[in-house]
């Protein structure tokens, strides 16, 4: 063959970048690069069989559809071969030096942001095709397109930093990667090997895999098989081959349905969750499959987003057949499909959550985060969902979490609402001045400890008809306490101290009244409005420069002895007093967290001690 015909590229540098990870790095498992392979074929095998009912022409249109490996130990090399849709050469360009394709973009970025931390989350992204220079001193890639008009190319590179493409006569439709073996590697040329590797984690390609000549796995759809058939392990096999996964499965959900569709479907709640750590936002992963063959892997119109968690397998012989995943969008039998299988999870979680409440209670902190989501987004399932929040509470243990109907089981006779505070944890709500007030009364309070909480709160607005109500908003009547200890001020003194407060604080404070709230704390700051201070707070800390001016209430307490020493000091000292009233409103708003600048705070610090020093 003529050299001439060779041409020479560089990859692209974030290829280069990548593939130094990944042969240095990435997994810790080399033989991993079997099973990329294997899928990458599987993947082409789809496709053609997607092509060939949409097409009228396809290349090499009577080849099976099946996958061919063989080993040769004299000429240590490893062959896979597929007949599925090849690649031309714009196309082996393309794929195979640049990064166009999503999975190594992401994977790029995740390693960026989130370092090589988690090894199981980044096998996730299945780098794919460049595994196979952990193992390779050359890789060659013979292909031919489906497309009848284009000759066979072979792509080779030792995955040092470029590669060559050429033309070659003769080539089948599909791709075959011929693996020139690293003298370290030469067990991948070992029949043996290469045999136990496909049993682990290939065994249910749905296509035959033939091993120098012998068929190797039982294509097998695991999912239209009886429930009374299947082994755990086969089960957890499935979860880590189909979603490509390193831990086992949370929950698993196997079941069928005859109306008012056939449905077959088997899904996964993975243990552990990638956006938590760091791996941006994931993509629908449960696989869209007619009668076995499959539609499209991730559809993104089948689920609603919050449950881009779950992995798995939906069957449904319904589907028309020649659904292209194009048209799925536009038909209304998947969203359907979508409802039915929704509504059947959720249900699942109502019962594992009464069922195994501490198990659920693992669950809800990997994954609470998605239905939450669900209940601020999506109308459909809010009611469905809001029976799925798990919170602490006042009544709680700390680290135990209640629902919201367990809460309404235990609400006093004469209880309206159902009370909640966001905080940064429960020492911090217990400590501040907001809980007193409910615990002094008997009520219990729900204890938010996300941003995201008091979002999905005033979203649901109401549970079992009660409202929903934060504990440090402003209008919010409670009934008489029970009397506290110690002495008040007179009804008269203490209007006349609220009014010479606010005159002492000044137009900071918008109104300063006698709480009826207040039993151990001398003061607190309230805001009027719906969004409760602390939710002001956590925007601000997420960048969000003041979110709307505020209005402080503020209220004192007359049985304090602050309050009543600071009404008769501001007589004797005003000076003084004004200081101490302006540090005491400067503390409530520490613990609403609504104070915008400590600096003044401190200077007056500064003043107030001089004066007690001196006495
Ligand atoms: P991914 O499979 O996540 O897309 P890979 O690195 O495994 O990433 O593969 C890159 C791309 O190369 C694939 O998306 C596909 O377009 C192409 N490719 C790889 N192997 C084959 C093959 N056997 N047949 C056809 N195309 C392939
Ligand atoms: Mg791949």
């Amino acid at each position: 063959m003529s050299t001439q015909n060779i041409e020479k590229h560089e990859f692209q540098a974030e290829i280069k970048q990548l593939l130094d990870i990944v042969i240095h790095s990435l997994y810790t498992e080399k033989e991993i690069f079997v099973r990329e392979l294997i899928s990458n074929a599987s993947d082409a095998l789809e496709k053609l069989r997607h092509l060939k009912i949409t097409e009228k022409e396809v290349f090499d249109d009577n080849l099976p559809l099946e996958i061919n490996i063989t080993t040769d130990d004299k000429a240590n090399t490893l062959t896979i071969q597929d007949f599925g849709v090849g690649m031309s050469k714009d196309e082996l360009t393309q794929f195979l030096g640049t990064i166009a394709h999503s999975g190594s973009k992401q994977f790029l970025q995740a390693i960026k942001e989130g370092g090589e931390k988690n090894e199981n989350l980044i096998g996730q992204f299945g780098v794919g095709f460049y595994s196979a220079f952990m193992v390779a001193k050359e890789v060659k890639v013979y292909s031919h397109s489906w497309k009848t008009d284009e000759p066979g190319h072979v792509w080779s590179s030792d995955g040092s930093g470029a590669y060559e493409i050429e033309e070659v006569e003769g080539q089948r439709r599909g791709a075959k990667i011929v693996i020139t073996l690293q003298d370290g590697e030469k067990k991948y040329a070992s029949k043996d090997t290469i045999s136990e590797i496909i049993k682990r984690y290939s065994s249910f390609v749905q296509f035959p895999i033939n091993l120098n000549g012998e068929k190797v796995n039982t294509i097998d759809a695991l999912w239209l098989r009886s429930k009374s058939e299947i082994k755990d392990e086969e089960y957890t096999e499935f979860y880590k081959f189909q979603a490509n996964a390193f831990d086992e499965p949370h929950y698993r959900l196997h079941f069928s349905a005859d109306a008012p569709l056939d449905i077959q479907a088997l899904l996964f709640t993975p243990k552990t969750n990638p956006e938590r750590a760091g791996f941006g936002r994931i993509d629908p992963a449960v696989a869209l499959h007619c009668r076995k063959v499959l539609i499209d892997p991730k559809p993104k119109e089948l689920l609603p987003e919050w449950l881009r968690y779950l992995k798995g397998v939906v069957d449904s012989a319904d589907l028309p057949l020649n659904i292209s995943r194009e048209t799925m969008q536009d038909g209304g039998l998947t969203q359907k499909l979508g409802r039915v299988l929704t509504k059947r999870y959720l249900k699942s979680l109502a019962e594992e959550a009464k069922k195994r409440p501490e198990q659920y209670a693992e669950f809800f902190k990997n994954f609470g985060i998605y239905l939450k989501e669900g209940v601020a987004m999506d109308f459909t399932y809010r009611d469905d969902l809001a029976k799925l929040l798990y919170f602490e509470s006042s009544v709680s243990e700390k680290g135990k979490t209640t629902s919201l109907a367990d809460y309404v089981s235990r609400m006093k006779d004469d209880q309206k609402e159902i009370y909640y505070i966001l905080g940064q944890n429960r020492e911090s709500i217990e400590s501040g001045p907001y809980l007193e007030g409910f615990k002094a009364r008997g009520l219990e309070v729900l204890f938010l400890y996300e941003p995201i909480d008091e979002y999905v709160m005033s979203n649901l607005g109401k549970f079992d008809e009660k409202g929903l109500v934060s504990a440090d908003q402003g209008d919010l009547k409670l009934d008489e306490a029970p009397a506290s200890e110690g002495e008040p001020l007179s009804e008269d003194d203490a209007k006349a101290l609220c009014s010479w407060l606010k005159n002492a604080i000044g137009e900071r404070v918008k109104e300063v009244k006698v709480s009826s709230r207040l039993i151990d704390s001398p003061v607190m700051a309230l805001s009027p409005d719906a969004m409760s201070s602390q939710m002001r707070r956590m925007m601000r800390q997420m960048g969000q420069e003041n979110p709307m001016p505020v209005e402080v209430l503020f209220e004192i307490n007359p049985r304090h002895a602050l309050i009543k020493n600071l009404n008769t000091q501001r007589q004797s000292n005003e000076d003084l007093a004004k200081l101490v009233a302006q540090q005491a409103f400067d503390n409530a708003l520490v613990a609403a967290g609504l104070l915008e600048d400590p600096k003044d705070m401190v200077t007056r610090m500064y003043q107030i001690l001089e004066q007690a020093a001196t006495k």
